[in-house]
């Protein structure tokens, strides 16, 4: 039983158009398809060449020329039109549609407390104070019994310490890294120092177990109880507003000696009474004094030769007001609808 070359003939004329209709029909998730079905080992020109063996001798050169012609015509154009394909691809992989409106980049913000710290900061460089950082573990002698706090005694109770061992803490002020300072640098020295302290306290919406502090120190020679005032006074007109007033109480610490607390007009009532002021009028910002003998005593400074002053913020506090916020933990949160709030 032979093929004719005739019906053959017809084949190939049929399998073209089959082949060039299904060519248009060609996306890049069916070129596959395609290939397998038309130019792969078994798809349908496979198919057609098998039925060269049932040609008779005299017809096969002729059949096998035109099957050659169908399968090398049916190649290019897949191959062009895959050509064509990639093309477009690229192409579109390439547009840049100047008319789609720009991707805003969200940014980030300083957190409330940095945001404070950098501006006390910047007041104090500007009447030459240097920034200097210690560590905040700590040991007794820097954080208390350097700074006059003797053993056993009871001013130890006033900050709740969070201890690792009987000597070693976590520091529950930054006035310890005066002595640090002191230590390591002699006098005439003009630093602030910025930081975060830990106390042992119920966390409420007044306390938290960890907070900021900024405590300053100035000695020179001849040192004045009216270059603290000074000092002080223009930093409070600085950060928060030359209209304010200020009044300055007889206090107690330690570590200074006398003493004393730096109250300003409420900014927010402007000193006519409100809630944050308890109607008082008035807003405790920090507190200060002339160094006590003892510190000069503890770090081998020279105290009838030397003598200065210090003093000391709570930035969370500072923080609060200002963003008219009435519960601490709200700064340590970190809700970010509540920091872009306040950024
Ligand atoms: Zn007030």
């Amino acid at each position: 039983m032979s093929v004719s070359i005739q019906i053959l003939k017809v084949e190939i004329e049929e399998l073209k158009k089959k082949a060039a209709h299904q060519i248009k029909e060609i996306v890049f998730d069916n070129v596959e398809t395609f290939r397998i079905k038309f130019l792969s080992r078994k798809g349908e020109i496979a198919i057609l060449f098998e039925k060269l063996k049932e040609i008779s001798v005299s017809e096969k050169p002729e059949a096998g020329k035109l099957l050659n012609e169908l399968r090398n015509q049916i190649t290019a154009t897949f191959e062009k039109k895959l050509e064509t394909l990639n093309q477009a691809k690229t192409e579109s992989d390439n547009f840049v549609d100047v008319s789609l409106p720009g991707r805003t980049q969200k940014l980030g913000s300083l957190h409330p407390i940095s945001q404070t710290m950098m501006e006390i900061e910047k007041i104090f460089y500007g009447m030459g104070f240097n920034s200097v950082v210690g560590p905040e573990i700590e040991d007794d002698f820097h954080n208390f019994t350097a700074l006059n706090f003797p053993k056993n005694h009871p001013a130890r109770d006033m900050q709740d310490t969070f201890f690792i061992n009987e000597d070693i803490l976590l520091r529950t002020h930054t006035t310890s890294v005066q002595i640090r300072a002191m230590e390591l640098d002699k006098p005439p020295m003009r630093i602030i120092m910025p930081g975060r302290v830990y106390r042992n306290e119920a966390i409420s919406s007044r306390s938290y177990c960890l907070f900021h502090q900024v405590d300053g120190v100035y000695i020179d020679k001849k040192v004045s109880m009216a270059d603290l005032k000074g000092t002080l006074v223009s930093f409070a007109k600085q950060f928060y507003g030359s209209s304010i007033k200020y009044k300055i109480r007889p206090s107690y610490f330690p570590f200074t000696e006398p003493s004393l607390e730096m109250d300003i007009t409420c900014f927010l009532c402007k000193g006519n009474g409100c809630k944050i002021c308890k109607h008082s009028g008035w807003l405790e910002i920090l507190g200060a004094g002339m160094i006590h003998p003892n510190v000069y005593k503890s770090v081998g400074i020279n105290k009838n030769e030397w003598n200065g002053f210090a003093f000391g913020m709570g930035i969370e506090r500072i923080t609060l007001l200002r963003m008219g916020i009435d519960d601490i933990r709200m700064l340590y949160e970190n809700d970010v609808r509540m920091l872009q709030q306040l950024a």
